[in-house]
Protein backbone atom coordinates (compact mmCIF):
# COMPACT_ATOMS: atom_id res chain seq x y z
CA UNK A 1 0.00 0.00 0.00
CA UNK A 2 0.88 3.26 -0.27
CA UNK A 3 -0.24 5.74 2.74
CA UNK A 4 -0.30 8.81 3.62
CA UNK A 5 0.28 10.17 7.16
CA UNK A 6 -0.88 13.62 8.46
CA UNK A 7 1.57 14.55 11.36
CA UNK A 8 4.14 11.82 10.50
CA UNK A 9 6.68 13.86 12.84
CA UNK A 10 5.11 13.59 15.80
CA UNK A 11 5.00 10.78 18.73
CA UNK A 12 2.56 8.44 16.92
CA UNK A 13 3.06 9.64 13.83
CA UNK A 14 6.48 8.54 13.94
CA UNK A 15 5.97 5.23 15.34
CA UNK A 16 3.15 4.62 12.88
CA UNK A 17 5.26 5.55 9.90
CA UNK A 18 8.00 3.12 10.95
CA UNK A 19 5.65 0.43 11.50
CA UNK A 20 3.65 0.72 7.86
CA UNK A 21 7.63 0.83 6.61
CA UNK A 22 8.98 -2.02 8.49
CA UNK A 23 5.63 -4.19 7.12
CA UNK A 24 6.50 -3.48 3.20
CA UNK A 25 4.73 -0.49 2.65
CA UNK A 26 5.39 3.07 1.11
CA UNK A 27 4.57 6.10 3.35
CA UNK A 28 4.45 10.08 2.14
CA UNK A 29 4.15 11.67 5.96
CA UNK A 30 3.30 15.28 6.19
CA UNK A 31 3.62 18.00 8.75
CA UNK A 32 4.55 21.29 9.33
CA UNK A 33 6.43 20.97 13.03
CA UNK A 34 3.79 22.87 15.22
CA UNK A 35 4.21 20.70 17.47
CA UNK A 36 6.44 17.66 15.70
CA UNK A 37 10.04 16.74 15.59
CA UNK A 38 12.42 16.15 12.26
CA UNK A 39 13.92 13.89 15.06
CA UNK A 40 11.68 11.24 15.20
CA UNK A 41 11.69 10.82 11.41
CA UNK A 42 15.25 11.74 10.64
CA UNK A 43 16.04 7.57 10.08
CA UNK A 44 13.25 7.22 7.99
CA UNK A 45 14.98 9.08 5.16
CA UNK A 46 17.56 6.83 4.47
CA UNK A 47 14.85 4.34 2.84
CA UNK A 48 13.00 5.10 -0.42
CA UNK A 49 9.63 3.77 1.12
CA UNK A 50 9.51 7.45 3.07
CA UNK A 51 8.72 10.53 1.10
CA UNK A 52 8.23 13.97 3.61
CA UNK A 53 6.22 16.89 2.82
CA UNK A 54 6.44 20.02 5.23
CA UNK A 55 3.09 21.31 4.90
CA UNK A 56 -0.25 22.52 7.04
CA UNK A 57 -3.11 19.99 6.08
CA UNK A 58 -5.32 22.81 7.20
CA UNK A 59 -5.20 23.63 2.99
CA UNK A 60 -5.76 21.78 0.19
CA UNK A 61 -3.45 19.03 -0.02
CA UNK A 62 -2.35 17.67 -3.04
CA UNK A 63 -0.18 14.20 -3.43
CA UNK A 64 0.39 12.90 -7.01
CA UNK A 65 -0.37 9.30 -7.59
CA UNK A 66 -2.30 6.29 -6.31
CA UNK A 67 -2.90 6.39 -3.03
CA UNK A 68 -4.31 3.55 -0.78
CA UNK A 69 -5.12 5.05 2.56
CA UNK A 70 -5.14 7.99 4.34
CA UNK A 71 -4.25 8.36 8.01
CA UNK A 72 -4.69 11.93 9.62
CA UNK A 73 -3.01 12.25 12.48
CA UNK A 74 -2.15 15.88 12.42
CA UNK A 75 -2.74 17.44 15.84
CA UNK A 76 -1.29 18.97 18.64
CA UNK A 77 -2.21 16.48 21.57
CA UNK A 78 -1.39 17.54 24.93
CA UNK A 79 -3.15 19.85 27.17
CA UNK A 80 -1.26 22.70 27.44
CA UNK A 81 -0.23 22.91 23.60
CA UNK A 82 -3.84 23.01 23.35
CA UNK A 83 -3.71 26.39 25.47
CA UNK A 84 -0.64 27.57 23.09
CA UNK A 85 -2.03 26.50 20.37
CA UNK A 86 -5.94 26.78 20.45
CA UNK A 87 -6.60 27.95 17.25
CA UNK A 88 -4.58 25.69 15.00
CA UNK A 89 -5.73 22.74 17.12
CA UNK A 90 -9.60 23.29 16.30
CA UNK A 91 -7.82 23.73 12.75
CA UNK A 92 -6.26 20.96 12.30
CA UNK A 93 -9.73 18.78 13.89
CA UNK A 94 -11.65 20.20 11.89
CA UNK A 95 -10.83 21.71 8.49
CA UNK A 96 -7.37 19.30 8.56
CA UNK A 97 -10.00 16.54 9.13
CA UNK A 98 -12.17 17.94 5.90
CA UNK A 99 -9.04 18.12 3.59
CA UNK A 100 -8.13 14.90 4.46
CA UNK A 101 -11.59 13.22 3.88
CA UNK A 102 -11.82 14.80 0.32
CA UNK A 103 -8.36 14.27 -0.47
CA UNK A 104 -8.83 10.33 0.53
CA UNK A 105 -12.51 10.68 -1.45
CA UNK A 106 -10.49 12.04 -4.66
CA UNK A 107 -7.75 8.76 -4.29
CA UNK A 108 -10.66 6.58 -3.92
CA UNK A 109 -8.77 5.80 -0.62
CA UNK A 110 -9.84 4.47 2.89
CA UNK A 111 -9.28 6.82 5.62
CA UNK A 112 -8.89 6.84 9.41
CA UNK A 113 -8.97 9.69 11.95
CA UNK A 114 -7.21 9.49 15.20
CA UNK A 115 -9.65 10.26 17.43
CA UNK A 116 -9.64 10.42 21.24
CA UNK A 117 -10.44 9.25 24.52
CA UNK A 118 -11.30 12.82 24.96
CA UNK A 119 -14.47 12.79 22.95
CA UNK A 120 -15.89 11.21 26.13
CA UNK A 121 -14.50 14.21 28.23
CA UNK A 122 -14.86 13.70 32.00
CA UNK A 123 -16.82 10.65 31.75
CA UNK A 124 -19.86 10.14 33.95
CA UNK A 125 -19.25 5.83 33.20
CA UNK A 126 -15.83 3.58 33.60
CA UNK A 127 -14.66 2.03 31.40
CA UNK A 128 -15.98 3.77 28.40
CA UNK A 129 -17.60 2.03 25.86
CA UNK A 130 -17.91 3.20 22.46
CA UNK A 131 -21.90 4.04 22.79
CA UNK A 132 -20.91 6.31 25.51
CA UNK A 133 -21.90 9.93 24.30
CA UNK A 134 -19.56 11.66 26.74
CA UNK A 135 -19.49 14.87 28.93
CA UNK A 136 -17.68 17.02 27.15
CA UNK A 137 -17.28 20.99 28.28
CA UNK A 138 -17.43 22.64 24.49
CA UNK A 139 -15.83 26.04 26.06
CA UNK A 140 -13.52 24.57 28.69
CA UNK A 141 -9.33 24.91 27.66
CA UNK A 142 -9.41 21.15 26.46
CA UNK A 143 -12.48 22.04 24.44
CA UNK A 144 -10.61 22.86 21.36
CA UNK A 145 -9.50 19.33 21.19
CA UNK A 146 -12.31 17.30 22.22
CA UNK A 147 -14.95 19.50 20.25
CA UNK A 148 -12.28 19.26 17.07
CA UNK A 149 -12.14 15.59 17.28
CA UNK A 150 -15.68 15.45 17.73
CA UNK A 151 -16.90 17.04 14.76
CA UNK A 152 -14.06 14.96 13.16
CA UNK A 153 -15.70 12.17 13.76
CA UNK A 154 -19.08 13.66 12.80
CA UNK A 155 -17.93 14.30 9.39
CA UNK A 156 -15.92 11.31 9.31
CA UNK A 157 -19.57 9.91 9.47
CA UNK A 158 -20.98 12.21 7.05
CA UNK A 159 -18.76 11.24 4.47
CA UNK A 160 -19.15 7.58 5.19
CA UNK A 161 -23.01 7.65 5.24
CA UNK A 162 -23.03 10.03 2.17
CA UNK A 163 -20.20 9.68 0.19
CA UNK A 164 -20.05 5.77 1.28
CA UNK A 165 -15.94 5.99 1.87
CA UNK A 166 -14.50 3.41 3.92
CA UNK A 167 -13.67 4.81 6.92
CA UNK A 168 -12.18 3.94 10.37
CA UNK A 169 -12.57 6.08 13.89
CA UNK A 170 -9.96 5.22 16.35
CA UNK A 171 -10.43 6.43 19.53
CA UNK A 172 -6.70 6.24 21.17
CA UNK A 173 -6.66 6.46 24.85
CA UNK A 174 -3.50 7.74 26.64
CA UNK A 175 -0.36 6.34 24.98
CA UNK A 176 2.98 6.62 26.12
CA UNK A 177 6.75 5.44 24.90
CA UNK A 178 9.46 6.69 22.67
CA UNK A 179 9.22 10.26 20.92
CA UNK A 180 7.20 12.03 23.41
CA UNK A 181 8.72 15.71 23.60
CA UNK A 182 10.55 16.35 26.98
CA UNK A 183 8.84 19.90 26.86
CA UNK A 184 5.02 18.04 25.71
CA UNK A 185 3.93 18.38 29.58
CA UNK A 186 2.10 15.43 29.58
CA UNK A 187 1.73 13.13 32.82
CA UNK A 188 4.45 10.76 31.19
CA UNK A 189 6.92 13.03 30.17
CA UNK A 190 6.93 15.75 32.72
CA UNK A 191 7.49 12.81 35.14
CA UNK A 192 10.17 10.87 33.78
CA UNK A 193 12.42 14.40 32.94
CA UNK A 194 11.48 15.30 36.79
CA UNK A 195 11.99 12.11 38.20
CA UNK A 196 15.83 12.09 36.01
CA UNK A 197 16.47 15.55 37.24
CA UNK A 198 15.79 15.03 40.75
CA UNK A 199 13.25 17.63 40.70
CA UNK A 200 10.29 18.02 42.18
CA UNK A 201 7.52 15.54 40.31
CA UNK A 202 4.49 17.75 40.03
CA UNK A 203 1.01 15.65 40.82
CA UNK A 204 -1.94 17.95 39.90
CA UNK A 205 -4.77 17.75 42.07
CA UNK A 206 -4.75 15.30 44.81
CA UNK A 207 -3.59 12.43 42.31
CA UNK A 208 -6.34 10.19 42.63
CA UNK A 209 -7.64 10.69 39.00
CA UNK A 210 -6.64 7.85 36.68
CA UNK A 211 -5.85 6.83 33.28
CA UNK A 212 -5.03 3.87 31.75
CA UNK A 213 -1.75 3.84 29.63
CA UNK A 214 -0.91 2.41 26.63
CA UNK A 215 2.83 1.36 25.70
CA UNK A 216 3.11 2.90 21.83
CA UNK A 217 4.27 -0.58 20.02
CA UNK A 218 0.69 -1.96 21.66
CA UNK A 219 -1.13 0.66 20.25
CA UNK A 220 0.71 0.72 16.29
CA UNK A 221 -0.35 -3.11 16.29
CA UNK A 222 -4.06 -1.96 17.16
CA UNK A 223 -4.29 0.68 14.46
CA UNK A 224 -2.43 -1.67 11.97
CA UNK A 225 -5.55 -4.46 12.92
CA UNK A 226 -8.51 -1.67 12.74
CA UNK A 227 -7.11 -0.45 9.10
CA UNK A 228 -7.43 -3.50 7.72
CA UNK A 229 -10.85 -4.67 9.27
CA UNK A 230 -14.27 -3.17 7.96
CA UNK A 231 -15.41 -1.36 11.24
CA UNK A 232 -16.47 2.03 10.15
CA UNK A 233 -17.73 2.87 13.31
CA UNK A 234 -15.09 3.83 16.46
CA UNK A 235 -12.74 1.61 18.01
CA UNK A 236 -11.49 2.37 21.65
CA UNK A 237 -7.88 1.06 21.59
CA UNK A 238 -5.69 1.80 24.89
CA UNK A 239 -4.77 -0.40 27.78
CA UNK A 240 -7.40 -1.16 29.97
CA UNK A 241 -5.10 -1.74 33.32
CA UNK A 242 -6.26 2.24 35.31
CA UNK A 243 -3.72 3.71 37.71
CA UNK A 244 -3.99 6.61 39.84
CA UNK A 245 -1.69 9.37 38.61
CA UNK A 246 -0.40 9.48 41.88
CA UNK A 247 0.64 5.91 41.71
CA UNK A 248 2.29 6.71 38.21
CA UNK A 249 4.40 9.20 39.60
CA UNK A 250 5.92 6.71 42.40
CA UNK A 251 6.09 3.98 40.22
CA UNK A 252 8.27 6.23 37.83
CA UNK A 253 10.08 7.95 40.85
CA UNK A 254 11.15 4.26 41.56
CA UNK A 255 11.85 3.06 38.32
CA UNK A 256 14.36 5.78 38.00
CA UNK A 257 15.73 5.63 41.65
CA UNK A 258 14.97 9.15 41.67
CA UNK A 259 15.52 11.71 44.46
CA UNK A 260 12.41 13.82 43.99
CA UNK A 261 9.89 14.43 46.15
CA UNK A 262 6.77 14.52 44.67
CA UNK A 263 4.63 17.67 45.14
CA UNK A 264 0.87 18.63 44.69
CA UNK A 265 -0.23 21.49 42.03
CA UNK A 266 -3.75 22.93 41.35
CA UNK A 267 -5.82 20.60 39.38
CA UNK A 268 -6.13 22.01 35.51
CA UNK A 269 -10.39 22.24 34.79
CA UNK A 270 -11.80 19.85 33.34
CA UNK A 271 -9.40 17.52 34.03
CA UNK A 272 -10.84 14.01 33.71
CA UNK A 273 -11.36 11.73 37.06
CA UNK A 274 -11.58 8.41 35.42
CA UNK A 275 -10.59 7.33 32.33
CA UNK A 276 -10.23 3.50 30.88
CA UNK A 277 -11.32 2.58 27.87
CA UNK A 278 -13.64 -0.84 27.31
CA UNK A 279 -11.75 -2.83 24.58
CA UNK A 280 -14.43 -5.55 23.85
CA UNK A 281 -14.86 -4.37 20.33
CA UNK A 282 -11.24 -4.08 19.79
CA UNK A 283 -10.43 -7.76 21.41
CA UNK A 284 -13.46 -9.74 19.53
CA UNK A 285 -13.45 -8.59 16.18
CA UNK A 286 -9.18 -7.03 16.06
CA UNK A 287 -8.55 -10.00 17.71
CA UNK A 288 -6.30 -7.22 19.46
CA UNK A 289 -5.22 -6.67 23.20
CA UNK A 290 -1.88 -4.90 24.73
CA UNK A 291 0.79 -6.94 25.52
CA UNK A 292 3.54 -4.41 27.15
CA UNK A 293 2.89 -4.15 31.03
CA UNK A 294 2.89 -0.94 32.34
CA UNK A 295 6.17 -1.15 34.35
CA UNK A 296 7.90 -2.80 31.10
CA UNK A 297 6.24 -0.31 29.23
CA UNK A 298 7.98 2.86 31.20
CA UNK A 299 11.31 1.03 31.04
CA UNK A 300 11.44 1.00 27.89
CA UNK A 301 10.64 4.85 27.86
CA UNK A 302 13.00 5.95 30.61
CA UNK A 303 15.89 4.55 28.23
CA UNK A 304 14.53 6.99 25.47
CA UNK A 305 14.56 9.79 28.14
CA UNK A 306 17.66 9.12 29.67
CA UNK A 307 19.33 9.80 26.24
CA UNK A 308 17.47 12.82 25.17
CA UNK A 309 17.91 14.56 28.17
CA UNK A 310 21.45 15.00 27.51
N1 LIG B 1 -0.69 15.40 35.42
C1 LIG B 1 0.00 15.58 36.60
N2 LIG B 1 1.23 16.17 36.56
C2 LIG B 1 1.81 16.57 35.41
C3 LIG B 1 1.13 16.39 34.19
C4 LIG B 1 -0.13 15.79 34.23
O1 LIG B 1 -0.51 15.22 37.68
O2 LIG B 1 2.93 17.12 35.48
C5 LIG B 1 -2.01 14.78 35.48
C6 LIG B 1 -3.13 15.52 34.74
O3 LIG B 1 -3.70 16.49 35.57
C7 LIG B 1 -4.08 14.38 34.43
C8 LIG B 1 -3.15 13.17 34.24
O4 LIG B 1 -1.92 13.52 34.84
O5 LIG B 1 -4.93 14.12 35.51
C9 LIG B 1 -2.89 12.82 32.79
O6 LIG B 1 -2.55 14.00 32.14
P1 LIG B 1 -2.00 14.08 30.66
O7 LIG B 1 -1.73 15.51 30.38
O8 LIG B 1 -0.90 13.11 30.53
O9 LIG B 1 -3.15 13.53 29.75
P2 LIG B 1 -4.74 13.72 29.72
O10 LIG B 1 -5.23 12.35 29.93
O11 LIG B 1 -5.19 14.62 30.84
O12 LIG B 1 -5.00 14.28 28.39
Amino acid sequence: MRIVITGAAGFLGSHLSRYFISKGHNVIGIDNFITGNIDNISDLFKTKKFEFIDYNVVNYIHVPGKVDAVLHFASPASPIDYLKFPIPTLKVGALGTYRALGFAKAKKAKFMIASTSEVYGDPLINPQVETYWGNVNPIGPRGVYDEAKRYAEALTMAYHRYHKMPVRILRIFNTYGPNMRLEDGRAVPNFMVQALKNKSMTVYGNGEQTRSLCYVSDLVRGIYKLLQTNINTPVNIGNPHEVSILELAQTIKQLTKSKSRIIFKKLPQDDPQVRRPDITIAKSKLKWQPKVGLEEGLKNTVEYFKKAIK
